[in-house]
């Protein structure tokens, strides 16, 4: 399996096995966010420094403003509809990608800038 391809199905960036997310269903309005302390497979910590996610709310912005933008552009100028419904539509979009953005967003920021490490004594447990 590639990088890429784990990335998308949320395993582990070191041994590629190991769930990131606690629970499958990523539409569950409680479960989505449920991160793993660490892969169940080698041990490797998801949380490799305090406060480490936040640099991923710029990825999720990043994925979700061209998507909302894409969706308003679309209705807009391909149906002719009015800025109100552009706009109600925009804000629909962003509210119905928020679980797989706020997952996409965690798992690219962590296989870019997670030094994942199998050390057991590099864990931090937030
Ligand atoms: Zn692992």
């Amino acid at each position: 399996m590639n990088k890429v391809t784990s990335m998308v199905q949320g395993k582990c960036p070191h041994c590629q096995q190991g769930d990131v997310f606690a629970h499958k269903q990523f539409y569950h309005p409680t479960k989505f966010s449920k991160m793993n302390e660490t892969c169940d497979h080698c041990h490797t910590s998801f949380f490799p420094e305090p406060g480490f996610y936040t640099g991923a709310m710029y990825v999720s912005y990043a994925l979700a403003i061209p998507i909302a933008f894409l969706v308003a552009m679309g209705l807009s100028y391909g149906f002719g509809a009015s800025d109100e419904v552009s706009l109600g539509a925009m804000m629909m979009s962003i509210l119905l990608m928020t679980p797989i953005n706020f997952r996409l967003s965690r798992l690219i920021w962590l296989y870019l800038f997670g030094k994942t490490k199998t050390n057991q004594s590099n864990k931090y447990i937030s």
